[in-house]
């Protein structure tokens, strides 16, 4: 029988933390003030990079009123490095002013002040509450998106905003910090998009996309390659050419152009090329 969400989550959970014992942020930061600008410099680029970029930049701007000083091209040059470095340059010095201008020097703590801030959208603002002033917050972000559904904490959840919303209903509110912090570092470290490593995981037993995975047929090695790309299982035919179809998950699959079945295998492999549904932010 199919497990309730919250279940799954407090499975999930306890297993992801018997892996990560020390689940926090990789942004390496001092006070709010840094965290924000750290988190802002993170958008599409790795906490590795910007760790690198930050010291230097938090040693010529050490807070909200040295940086509102700057012009974005005086801080072009710390974070050239980064993914976006002029826009993210703007925002930065555009964050700055605006805390100074209308926060009084200090990092807003509440979501819809943060969001008004430069270059600060609704994941930023949740994960600065959330870490920085240990507001109660799920912020999702690709590694979030895709490790929750997998998991199968949330149900084929299309956009972050529904896997949120999901999340928050499957795990307490008191869990949900340490639940983004130990479904990012799964997914950055583990449950990687492309190849997910199971065979480490501790989760597997209540995973859904890993049972999935296991329900595929069996790879086989009966097959003439000569004969075909494609070998049917269903109708026994060698094919070259396949067609697609849309199976129950929304997931489009290879179907034989004969008898219309998913169940076909890559004759040089012997493996299924069935598509075990997976789950990306667009
Ligand atoms: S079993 Fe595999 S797919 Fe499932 S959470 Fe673990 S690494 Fe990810």
């Amino acid at each position: 029988m199919a497990l309730p969400a919250r279940e799954r989550a407090r499975r999930a959970l306890a297993a992801l933390r018997t892996m990560i014992p020390s689940p926090q942020t990789e942004l390496s930061h001092t006070d709010p003030f840094e965290l924000l600008i750290a988190v802002i410099l993170s958008a599409q680029c790795t906490d590795e990079r910007v760790n690198m970029v930050t010291p230097a930049l938090f040693e010529t701007y050490p807070d909200a009123s040295a940086m509102s000083k700057a012009e974005p091209e005086e801080i072009f040059p710390f974070i050239r490095s980064v993914t976006y470095p002029n826009n993210k340059s703007k925002h930065l010095a555009g964050s700055a002013a605006m805390i100074m201008r209308d926060f009084g020097g200090k990092v807003p703590d509440d979501i819809p002040e943060l969001v008004k801030l430069p270059g600060v959208g609704r994941k930023t603002a949740q994960v600065v509450a959330s870490v920085a002033f240990n507001r109660d917050a799920l912020p999702v972000d690709t590694h979030v998106f895709r490790v929750a559904n997998r998991l199968g904490i949330t149900s084929h959840a299309p956009t972050p905003i529904a896997v949120e919303k999901q999340l928050k209903r499957a795990i307490p509110k008191e869990e949900w910090s340490e639940a983004h912090h130990l479904l990012i570092l799964h997914g950055r470290y583990t449950c990687i998009a492309r190849r997910p490593d199971c065979s480490s995981c501790a989760a597997k037993p209540d995973c859904l996309y890993f049972e999935r995975l296991n329900k595929l047929p069996a790879t086989r090695n009966d097959l003439d390659r000569r004969k075909g790309k494609y070998h049917c299982g269903t109708c026994g035919r060698y094919l070259s050419v396949l067609k697609e179809r849309t199976d129950r998950y929304g997931t489009v699959q290879a179907a034989c152009t004969s008898c219309n079945s998913m169940n076909l295998f890559d004759t040089n492999s012997g493996k299924s090329i069935k598509r075990v549904p997976d789950f990306r932010v667009n």
